[in-house]
């Protein structure tokens, strides 16, 4: 019988904001176990939060730019749970009024809805020390601002859910809400997952896989739990509503836990924060500094600058990649050519070294200048190559890195003359068959001379010296 996947993600994104959300500690990743922590963030009795205004902001721009209505009256609700890595027992979360609502995502022919967009507190880490055998909490991430951005159950495959958070990811990078570093923890993702019958209009049961952290991940565990859940019906047997985790090294998944209701976290109003008030002022003044979004720039990229539909996908998808973009066409001026750099070299380079567009770290004008140096023909495409490679390799300076090793072309009719001069010499061969009119002859000796000449020469010269000097002087 055919079976269709159901899919509804969770996603949880950590927010741009240098301090935490109801302290003033820094949010920086990587710092030294606990050293980033107050009597608030680490839970002291009768330590009192205070909302960190940035982070409504960033909300509502995540809102809007996923056309959600913004909750004018919103608050918070204290969710009550105890787990060592939450040092109140209680996260502070929005469950009856999330700040934003009812928005969508558009992927390539459907919209994903989005149910809701809530903030809240992130917990600590617990890393386990196998030498002493004993698990260390680390406080650093506890109040980090999250939001929670939660779809409806409207994907219906493994790779409608990759292209659901590729969008998502890009929408939060453009409007800097967050910088979606999915290898340090900063969009992770739960997937609810159910299979029915296909034509049937009930859904299944379904299972929570959580905290997925990379596409990969996510795209394998939701095959494998599709799979398995399929298995489990066709054998007579029922899916059970539960949490399960995603072994990636394995490749399955395995019960974890099953669900609790909403009920069993006893949400009750959080009595420590007032309800935030939202003008439509603030509202009109966050959606008027938007920045252009995905979808619209690669309308722009298409109809404007007449970049092929691949492209404008590859490159608006990516701020990394529309930032050199970008900064390359203002320099050239030529976006066709900035555009076949940025898919070709860059995108090769990329892939060779296996690294991320955001660890580029050459300067953002240094292909621009290199594009120019091949428009007035100071070096030929061959040798722009080779030089991109040293520039994404070690940022070298384009001009200095072509004058220091000399790089640049032979325009110097006299000199070309003289290497051409030289190759005739010594391919007298070749030469006697041109004369006795072997057309083939002719592109040899350019060969040798373009050999000769180690690339550095405009072709169209050499050749053309090259037939005057066997019309002229050879004969
Ligand atoms: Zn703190």
């Amino acid at each position: 019988m055919p079976y269709e996947t159901v899919i509804g993600l969770e996603v949880h994104c950590e927010l741009c904001t240098k301090s935490k959300i109801f302290c003033g500690c820094t949010t920086r990743f990587g710092g030294a176990p606990n050293t980033q922590v107050c009597p608030v963030c680490s839970g002291m009795p009768g330590a009192l939060p205070v909302l960190n205004r940035a982070v409504v902001e960033y909300a509502i721009r995540a809102g809007l730019a996923t056309n959600c209505n913004i909750t004018r009256n919103n608050k918070f609700d204290r969710k009550n749970y105890f787990y060592p890595d939450l040092p109140k027992a209680y996260q502070i979360s929005q469950l009856y009024y999330p700040i934003c609502t009812e928005g969508w995502i558009a992927l390539e022919g459907k919209r994903v809805r989005i149910r809701e967009i809530h903030m809240e507190e992130d917990a600590g880490k617990l890393v386990h020390d196998p030498w002493e055998d004993a698990t260390l909490a680390d406080y650093n991430r506890c109040g980090v601002p999250l939001l929670e951005i939660v779809s409806q159950p409207d994907m219906r495959s493994a790779a409608e859910a990759v292209e659901y958070i590729e969008k998502l990811k890009a929408i939060l990078e453009y409007t800097g809400v967050s910088d979606c570093k999915m290898q340090e923890g900063s969009l992770r993702a739960d997937v609810n997952l159910s299979v029915r019958p296909v034509g049937q209009k009930e859904f299944g049961t379904r299972t929570e896989m959580k905290n997925l952290n990379s596409l990969r991940a996510i795209a394998r565990a939701i095959e494998a739990e599709t799979a398995r859940q399929i298995e489990l019906i066709e054998d007579g047997g029922r899916v059970t509503q539960e949490t399960r985790r995603w072994d990636d090294d394995r490749g399955e998944t395995y019960a974890m836990r099953s669900k609790e209701d909403a009920q069993d976290y006893k949400y009750f109003p959080e009595p420590d924060l007032p309800p935030i008030e939202i003008s439509e002022e603030q509202i009109n003044a966050l959606r008027a500094s938007l920045p252009e979004l995905p979808e619209a720039k690669k309308r722009r990229y298409r109809e404007e600058l007449g970049l092929p539909e691949y492209d404008t996908g590859i490159i608006a998808g990516s701020v990394p990649l529309v930032r050199l973009f970008e900064r390359t066409c203002a320099i050239c001026g030529d976006a066709k050519e900035a555009a076949n750099w940025v898919m070709g070299e860059v995108l090769r380079l990329l892939q060779a070294t296996q690294t991320l567009p955001e660890h580029m770290a050459f300067e953002p004008d240094a292909l621009g200048r290199l594009i120019l140096l091949t428009q007035k023909n100071v070096i030929n495409r061959g040798t722009a190559k080779k030089v991109f490679a040293e520039v994404f390799r070690s940022n070298v300076d384009p001009e200095a890195y072509v004058k220091e090793h000399n790089l640049g072309l032979v325009t110097d009719d006299s000199a070309i003359r003289a290497v051409i001069a030289d190759v005739l010499k010594q391919n007298e061969k070749a030469v006697d068959e041109w004369n006795r009119g072997k057309v083939q002859a002719m592109q040899f000796l350019i060969g040798q001379c373009m050999k000769a000449l180690r690339g550095q020469a405009p072709a169209e010269k050499v050749s053309s010296l090259l037939r005057a000097m066997m019309g002229g002087d050879l004969q």
